[in-house]
């Protein structure tokens, strides 16, 4: 190492959850935070919480951004308050989507669809509607329960092999596996993987959607980095990795939700459908921009301070000028970008969320309160912080009364900007 220069290659800590190599170049650290979806409920106010590193790594064999696992999955997942529901243009998303593919593929009432972390079945919904047959999978028993009272039928437990190999004994082998925002928040990503291999029946495809590492740099988004997002993925990772589950990409799609994603269509490595030529488009793509060199990850870590910088500057300003702050939204992000900023109620004093589940709690770390969304038509703050930043236009349409009263809305990656 060089005098002066990050200290990047000396510290092994740990093993690649992909491909088992060592981990020696970090991709960001963010130092010590509580689980981002650990919200406090107020009876809990005055104990104390656990923080754990936050330190996300690039394996330089197989390019898989990770973290290193800490906890067991059961204490994250167990009681998930996050209700896909709540937002209007994630649901608006999975009408789009099941539309396009029942068209595009010919689904039908022969078609198995399976969903796994089919959450409160926003998306299953469309698919049963067109009488087509639907089984969610789903860890979180509380949101479990919220599907099947709404009747999609939904399997309370985690996906991985014994999963699947139990569901394919049961008779519930899949033709259509959606897999949205999942195979980047498993630990066990080669576990979850087989599982797909096992449950799709020949002839069967899988979709998945995840946030796109090259977006995530691209936009600085550092705050998509928290406890329970173990991998952060590329096609230049999943074109190497998914053909040694006997599975290959022949298309994918690039998304504009939770700020860029991948959309990828998957099937058996030895189904007869041919790659698409967007498959290797999308491959050359990250390797011009250097996906597969240590190069590409080391600019990110500064840009993270950057943002941090800003941000805080931006606050420091508002409130010495007597300026009132809320945030908008309690998404797990802003709970990584607020503990990282160091950012309590002194600089913001509340926050909102439509989701009942969370209103009246505290966010995890931060401990700033969340109201419902009518909090800030009361107390007309100067300034809302939109921490769900990808869904930034969304919120400023349900909040443009706060205009009456010169209020303006601040969003804050990848550089703080302010929208009246
Ligand atoms: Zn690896």
């Amino acid at each position: 190492m060089t005098p002066g220069s990050a200290d990047r290659s000396v510290r092994v800590t740990g093993h690649c959850r992909a491909c088992g190599a060592e981990l020696v170049e970090t991709f960001c650290d963010l130092g010590l935070t509580p689980l981002a979806n650990s919200y406090v409920k107020p009876e809990h106010a005055a104990r104390p919480e656990p923080f754990y590193p936050l330190h996300a790594w690039v394996c330089t064999q197989c390019w898989l951004v990770q973290l290193e696992e800490f906890e067991p999955p059961e204490a994250i997942f167990s009681e998930y308050a996050y209700f896909s529901s709540y937002s209007d243009s994630w649901v608006d998303h999975a009408r789009r989507y099941v539309d396009m593919v029942c068209q595009r593929f010919e689904l039908g009432p022969h078609t198995q669809v399976v969903e796994i972390a089919s959450n409160d079945g926003y998306l299953l919904q469309f698919f049963q509607r067109r009488g087509i047959p639907v089984l969610g999978v789903e860890p979180a028993a509380n949101i479990a329960q919220e599907a099947v009272r709404k009747g999609i039928p939904t399997l309370v437990r985690f996906f991985g092999a014994d999963t699947a190999r139990r569901m394919v004994a049961d008779g519930q082998a899949a033709d259509w596996i959606v897999a949205n925002n999942v195979l980047a928040h498993v630990p066990n990503i080669n576990d979850f993987v087989a599982g797909w291999k096992i449950l799709l029946r020949p002839g069967g495809t899988i979709t998945a959607e995840f946030a796109w590492l090259v977006e995530l740099v691209r936009r600085r988004a550092f705050d998509t980095v928290y406890h329970e997002h173990f991998s952060y993925l590329s096609m230049t990772f999943l074109r190497e990795f998914l053909p040694r589950h006997g599975l290959r990409v022949f298309d994918v799609e690039t998304l504009p939700t939770h700020g860029g994603s991948l959309r990828i269509y998957v099937c058996h490595a030895d189904d007869p459908r041919p790659e698409l030529p967007a498959v290797e488009e999308l491959w050359r793509y990250e390797q011009q921009l250097g996906v597969a060199t240590p190069q590409y990850y080391r600019h990110f870590d500064r840009a993270v301070v950057e943002v941090k910088m800003q941000l805080l500057e931006f606050l420091i300003r508002a409130r010495r000028e007597g300026r009132r702050v809320a945030g908008y939204g309690a998404p797990a992000k802003g709970n990584t970008l607020l503990n990282y900023c160091g950012i309590h109620t002194e600089f913001v004093e509340f926050t909102v969320d439509r989701n009942p589940h969370k209103q009246g709690c505290f966010l995890p770390g931060s401990r700033i309160p969340i109201y419902p969304p009518e909090h800030i038509l009361e107390t007309r703050p100067d300034y809302v912080l939109i921490l769900p930043w990808n869904i930034a236009e969304e919120v400023m349409d349900q909040m443009a009364a706060i205009r009456t009263w010169g209020g303006q809305f601040v969003i804050p990656i990848p550089t703080v900007e302010i929208r009246a």
